[in-house]
């Protein structure tokens, strides 16, 4: 085995890793080489013989480069993607070197720490219930698996069924109210927890995609099924967030004559309206909800993987998730969180440094301003794009998501000329955005989460989005 020379090979990855943020503001934000390109400069068998590790890394960099997309810098706005904080991404380097496994507070007792400090911080400041239990997954799909398991333990419980020992099989039924325009990872969620899709009531939304709280009372109806009812806060496309106090007062008023409810919110970006100083308002009311998913690589910025899963009732989500192996040692101190209770993994990355990092470094004034900036910055975008002939800006944006459709300058197909557009955007570098299908039709959907993204990153995108828009009139 050839020996790791560890001062030759960091240092390498550290100057692989700067080059790489250097050539940020430049490159092409799109990847130049397709996944086929890629495998076929790559896909041979596995090595006979070891090699030495820094020339192992300079292969790995030289044959990844053509098929990255700049996602850390300031004009990637596809899907809902954020950077990398400084900090955040420097423990997340950490974490790799420490290589903890995050599963016990006794073995590994740093990284439980942190996890748990960096959670109460985020309970804090999306302002949820102190009491409220969390846990540090890869993402938003995750944490609706954490948050959903929960809810069918303390259901069926309440039905007088326990499904940690007799399972799912002859249980009494439960629905699960989905909105129109939910995120398909809650789908999928529910169905790895049993619930098919023909146990999916899907509520009506509005023309932004909000769940419409009297088709939601109409569909609960006056049976006494238990019910998990699972809204938005940040549609993918337009950002809407649903209305969720009044939701909250149909859930409170059908738990109030005895029937058991559990409202979940996907919060994946849009909880975070609430930890800015004036959006907050646009996300109230999720306070009164059991359970909320959300992401840490999304809006707050910490590098990939970084889902959090929370829950106003501890003992069924310790109930849902916790493991009992014999040959683990098992904390005795009441105060402290073992984390491996909360998760649906038991070796596990310490994703707690890296939260906690992002959220040392910005505070919570900095998170503040990250949130306004992104509302700011997405504004602006929607102002320039309005000022285009041809486009309309089809959201209202008060959040950080723009979607526009572009008519066809020769008025053959919107939509076919939309989805065009998107590709030749990101063909020609500048930026990258999304193709969606909203409200009828196709659309161009724009996300500013990136905390590096400035005024000029937004100025010289709507301006490449006119051009490949406009191309054809040239
Ligand atoms: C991104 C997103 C998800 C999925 O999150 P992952 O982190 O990719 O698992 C779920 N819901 C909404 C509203 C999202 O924007």
């Amino acid at each position: 085995m050839i020996s790791a020379d560890w001062k030759r090979v960091l240092a390498r990855a550290e100057a692989l890793a700067l080059s790489w943020y250097a050539s940020l503001p430049e490159r092409p934000v799109g990847p130049r080489a397709t996944a086929r390109v890629v495998l076929d400069a790559i896909d041979r068998p596995v090595p006979e013989v070891p090699s030495d590790p820094v020339d192992v890394l300079e292969d790995l960099a030289r044959k990844a480069d053509p098929g990255l997309t700049a996602i850390p810098g300031g004009r990637f706005f596809g899907w809902v993607i954020g950077g990398g904080l400084p900090s955040s991404v420097a423990a997340d380097w950490l974490t790799t070197a420490w290589d903890q496994n995050a599963g016990s507070a006794e073995g590994t007792p740093s990284a439980a720490a942190f996890e748990q400090v960096a959670l109460r911080w985020v309970i804090e400041l999306l302002d949820l219930p102190r009491h409220a239990s969390g846990a540090l997954v890869t993402g938003t799909q995750m944490a609706h698996v954490v948050c959903l398991a929960a809810a069918r333990t303390r259901l069926l419980s309440s039905a007088g069924w326990d499904v940690e020992r007799d399972g799912l099989f002859g249980a009494p039924r439960i629905r699960a109210l989905v909105g129109g325009e939910r995120h398909d990872t809650v789908d999928k969620a529910l169905r790895l927890l049993g619930f098919g899709s023909a146990a999916l009531s899907v509520v009506d939304v509005d023309s932004v995609g909000r769940m419409v709280p009297a088709a939601l009372e109409r569909s609960l109806g006056t049976t006494s099924e238990g019910a998990i009812v699972c809204v938005q806060a940040g549609n993918v496309n337009g950002g809407a967030i649903d209305a969720l106090s009044e939701i909250a007062a149909i859930v409170e008023g059908q738990r109030a004559r005895g029937r058991p409810c559990w409202l979940h919110v996907d919060g994946a970006f849009g909880l975070w309206a609430r930890a800015s100083r004036n959006r907050a308002a646009l996300a109230r009311g999720a306070e009164r909800a059991d359970s909320w998913a959300t992401d840490a690589h999304k809006w707050l910025n910490t590098p990939y993987d970084l889902g959090v899963a929370l829950t106003a009732h501890p003992d069924d989500h310790r109930r849902a998730m916790s493991i009992h192996a014999g040959y683990l040692p098992q904390t005795r101190d009441p105060g402290v969180r073992v984390p491996s209770d909360f998760t649906p993994e038991l070796s596990r990355r310490a994703r707690g440094f890296a939260l906690y990092a992002a959220l040392h470094e910005l505070g919570r004034s900095g998170v503040s301003e990250l949130v306004e900036r992104c509302c700011t910055l997405a504004a602006r975008f929607a102002e320039g794009l309005a000022r285009v002939p041809g486009a309309e800006v089809l959201n209202e944006v008060t959040l950080n998501q723009v979607v526009v459709r572009l008519r066809d300058p020769s008025g053959v197909d919107d939509d076919e000329h939309t989805r065009q557009v998107v590709a030749r955007v990101a063909e020609e570098g500048t930026c990258v955005v999304s193709a969606t299908s909203w409200r009828g039709g196709a659309g161009l959907r724009v996300s500013v989460s990136n905390w590096s993204t400035t005024e000029e990153d937004v100025q010289r995108s709507v301006d490449a989005i006119a051009r490949a828009h406009l191309r054809e009139h040239d």
